[in-house]
């Protein structure tokens, strides 16, 4: 079932970016990463990056095999103008606009820009992004017709043909994990528990059922919100 393209995955080192790398890898014959530094405030997340895909290398040879180079975008100067809750110290709230104030505005659409041109370069076809539209979220930039509008955009724009994979586009918090636990197993689902990042506040000190976590702030919320869900079905499992 393995497709012959090659693959660039977005991947931020949170726990969607993990299951979709994970999902790539099992689909694709190459796979390549690209992380964005676009002034986080937590180098913590970048440090996940590194560590989930040594502990995909440990524990999932024939993956590792298809694991290519990581590719670290500087992109500072966009986290600038874009300021947000999670690259400046603001509060993490709702707007006036009825957009969370950790929205980056536009940030999806700079990050393909930015992975389009690096995947030309490379030779992939296909980009991967873990956006959602089913649990909350409120970003619009992480909603199907966004993506097909740019990658429309992109195709125009550099002669190309990409196509912008969402594998988690459908899927709930708690049917991640069951994506995860098809893909990988229970192996899969504690590198995830373990190695993935997904707090806006950057806490690794408390480690939770769902990981670690400050329990608090949105990220973590939901997080914890979508493996109470998963664990109360049974941890079902959903086959790629
Ligand atoms: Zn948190």
């Amino acid at each position: 079932m393995t497709d012959t393209a090659g693959a660039l995955v977005l991947f931020s080192g949170g726990q969607d970016s993990t299951v979709c790398l994970a999902w790539a890898l099992d689909r694709y014959r190459h796979v390549e990463t690209v992380g964005f530094d676009y002034g986080q405030r937590h180098a913590v997340e970048l440090k996940a990056r590194a560590q989930v895909r040594a502990a995909m290398v440990a524990g999932f040879p024939e993956w590792a095999a298809r694991l290519g180079e990581d590719h670290m975008l500087e992109m500072r100067g966009f986290g600038a103008v874009a300021q947000s809750a999670l690259t400046a110290d603001r509060a993490i709230e709702m707007t006036a606009r009825g957009l969370p104030s950790t929205f980056v505005p536009g940030r999806n659409l700079a990050f393909f820009v930015y992975a389009a041109a690096l995947a030309d370069r490379r030779g992939l076809p296909v980009m991967v992004g873990g956006m959602c539209e089913t649990d909350f979220s409120g970003y619009p930039d992480c909603r199907r017709d966004t993506l097909d509008a740019m990658a429309a955009a992109l195709n125009l724009g550099m002669a190309q043909a990409f196509v912008i994979e969402t594998p988690l586009m459908p899927l709930t918090k708690a049917q991640t994990w069951s994506l995860a636990k098809g893909l990988g197993g229970e192996p899969l689902v504690n590198l995830i528990l373990e190695e993935s990042h997904t707090c806006y506040l950057g806490d690794r000190t408390h480690r939770h059922p769902w990981g670690y976590g400050c329990g608090n702030c949105p990220a973590c919320e939901l997080r914890a919100r979508g493996w109470e869900g998963w664990v109360a079905e049974g941890r079902p499992v959903i086959r790629p």
